[in-house]
C-alpha cells in the first residue's frame, strides 16, 4: 500500500509521518531546493517561513488546545517541536534549524519512506496535496484542473530576524511580562520622543508595490507593523509594542516596548515579535535601527509579504479532507484555508489518518466539532459565503453554547479530551 504526498511542510510531513505508523509507503514530494517559494530560504522539510513561535501551550487557550489534541494523536510536528523548544514562556518556540532536521530524521528512519525533490505538476490518485499557500504555479494549475475552481488569496508578511551581538544590551533588558514565568524575551524600551520618531517613519516608510494589493486582503491575524502605525497613534502601543507589566533591572517602565524573541538554542539570533512588514529593504534598516537598543543591529533576515492562496474548500472537500469529486485524494494544510503552522501540521494529521483508512478498506472519520481538529475541518468544509483562513478559535468548537463563560475552557477541554479518546479507540 502506497501514497503519494506532495509538499514537504508542516502538513505534508505530519501526513506522511501519520501513513508511515500505519505501514502505509510514502514518496513525498518536496520542490526545493530546485524550486523555491517567495518565502522559503532552506532545503529542509517542513521550514517555518516566519516566526519560530507555534504559540501557546495552555490548554486553556486554542492553540494549547490543539496541541493537546496533537499530542494525545501523536503528532510528529509537536513532538519535534519540543524536541527544538528555545525558552519563551507559555509558548512553544523552536529553533528552525533543529526542528527541521528532528522531522526529517523521524520520517527518514522509516525504511518505506522515499523524499523526492522534485516539482509536481500533476495530481495522481491516492495523493495528499500539501502545497501550502505558496504552491508553485504549475501545482496551482493541477489543482484548479482537478476541482474546476479558482483560488481564493490574501496576503501575509514575514517578520525580520536580528543578530543577537548588534543588539545594544545597554538599552535593552530581559524580563517577561508582569514577572511571570522565565524572563526569555529581550525588551527594548523606548521613549515618547523615540516612539513618535518611529511611527512617523513607519507611516512614511517606502513599501513594496504589490500587485492587486488591498489592505483588507491582509490576514487580521498578521497586520504588517507599519499597517498598525497607520491605524492611530497609539495602535502599536496596544498590540506588539505593549509597555505594561514590563520593567527593567531599575524597575524603570518604558512608553513602549519592542520585544524580540530567541530564534535559536544558541540565543545568536533575535525574531523582532510582531513586526512583520511590507517595507523596502533598506527603509526597513533604516527605520528598525530607529529603536535606540536597534540602532546597530545587522539583520541575518528582512521582512516581506506574500500573497497566501487557498482553495475553496466548502465547495470541493469533505471534512475529511478528501475531494468530494475523487476519493483518492486528499488535500492538507494551509491551502485547505486555516491559518497557522499548527493548524496547517493538525490538517496533514487528519489527511494522514484518512488517507491510510482509505488504503486499509476504512471508512474516513470525520472529528467531531467538540475537538479543535473536527472544528477547524468541518469549517473549512462547510463554511459557506463568508469562506477566510481560520486559526484554532474556541468560538468553533460545539457543545459551549450555554456554558458560563468560566468554566468554558475548562468544558472545551473536557470534551475536546472525551472526543479524542472515542477516537483513538477507533484508530488503527
Ligand atoms: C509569508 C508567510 C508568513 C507566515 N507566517 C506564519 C507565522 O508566523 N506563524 C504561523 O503560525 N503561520 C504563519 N504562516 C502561515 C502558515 O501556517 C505557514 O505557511 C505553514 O507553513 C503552512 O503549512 P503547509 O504545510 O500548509 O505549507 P508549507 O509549510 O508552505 O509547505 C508546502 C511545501 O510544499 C512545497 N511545494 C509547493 N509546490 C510544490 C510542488 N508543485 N511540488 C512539490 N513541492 C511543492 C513547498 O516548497 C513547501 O515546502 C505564514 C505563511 C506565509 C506565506
Amino acid at each position: 500500500m502506497k501514497a503519494k504526498v506532495i509538499g514537504g511542510g508542516l502538513a505534508g510531513c505530519e501526513a506522511s509521518y501519520q501513513l508511515l505508523k500505519r505501514g502505509i509507503s510514502v514518496t513525498l514530494y518536496e520542490m526545493r531546493p530546485a524550486v523555491f517559494t517567495g518565502a522559503h530560504k532552506t532545503s529542509g522539510l517542513a521550514e517555518l517561513v516566519c516566526s519560530n513561535s507555534l504559540k501557546s501551550i495552555d490548554p486553556g487557550t486554542p492553540q494549547g488546545l490543539l496541541k493537546s489534541e496533537l499530542k494525545s494523536l501523536d503528532s510528529l510536528i509537536l513532538k519535534a517541536a519540543i524536541i527544538a523548544k528555545v525558552p519563551s514562556g507559555t509558548a512553544l518556540s523552536v529553533d528552525r534549524e533543529s526542528f527541521s532536521h528532528e522531522v526529517e530524521k523521524v520520517l527518514k528512519s522509516f525504511p518505506n519512506f522515499k523524499l523526492i525533490r522534485e516539482e509536481v505538476t500533476e495530481i495522481d490518485n491516492y495523493s495528499i496535496v500539501a502545497t501550502g499557500p505558496l504552491s508553485s504555479s504549475a501545482m496551482c494549475d493541477a489543482i484548479k484542473g482537478l476541482t474546476g475552481r479558482e483560488f481564493l488569496n490574501f496576503y501575509d508578511a514575514i517578520s525580520p530576524i536580528v543578530e543577537a551581538d548588534s543588539v545594544d544590551m545597554n538599552m535593552a533588558f530581559f524580563a517577561s511580562r508582569y514577572g511571570k514565568g522565565d524572563a526569555d524575551y529581550l525588551n527594548c524600551g523606548m521613549t515618547k520622543e523615540d516612539y513618535i520618531k518611529f511611527r512617523n517613519a513607519l507611516l512614511s516608510g517606502e513599501k513594496v508595490v504589490l500587485r492587486e494589493f488591498e489592505s483588507k486582503d491582509v490576514f487580521e491575524g498578521c497586520i504588517p507593523i507599519e499597517e498598525l502605525a497607520r491605524r492611530g497613534e497609539d495602535t502599536m502601543r496596544y498590540g506588539p509594542l505593549r509597555p505594561v507589566g514590563l520593567v527593567d533591572e531599575d524597575g524603570k517602565r518604558y512608553y513602549a516596548v519592542v520585544q524580540l524573541r530567541k530564534e535559536d538554542l544558541l540565543s545568536e539570533m533575535y525574531n523582532m515579535v510582531g513586526f512583520q512588514t511590507n517595507m523596502k529593504y533598506k527603509e526597513q534598516e533604516r527605520i528598525f535601527r530607529l529603536i535606540p537598543a536597534l540602532s546597530k543591529a545587522e539583520f541575518v533576515r528582512l521582512g516581506s509579504m506574500h500573497k497566501n492562496i487557498y482553495i475553496e474548500s466548502p465547495r470541493v472537500l469533505e471534512a475529511s479532507l478528501r475531494l468530494k469529486k475523487n476519493h483518492t485524494v486528499f488535500f492538507a494544510g494551509q491551502i485547505t484555508g486555516v491559518e497557522g503552522y499548527m493548524e496547517s501540521a493538525a490538517m496533514g494529521l487528519l489527511a494522514g489518518i484518512n488517507m491510510a483508512r482509505l488504503l486499509h478498506n476504512m471508512d474516513p472519520l470525520v472529528f467531531s466539532k467538540k475537538t479543535m481538529i473536527g472544528a477547524l475541518s468541518n469549517y473549512v468544509a462547510n463554511e459557506p459565503s463568508t469562506f477566510r483562513p481560520m486559526n484554532a478559535n474556541i468560538g468553533l468548537l460545539e457543545g459551549l453554547e450555554s456554558i458560563n463563560k468560566n468554566i468554558r475552557k475548562e468544558q472545551a477541554f473536557k470534551n475536546s479530551t472525551n472526543e479524542i479518546k472515542k477516537i483513538l479507540s477507533t484508530l488503527v
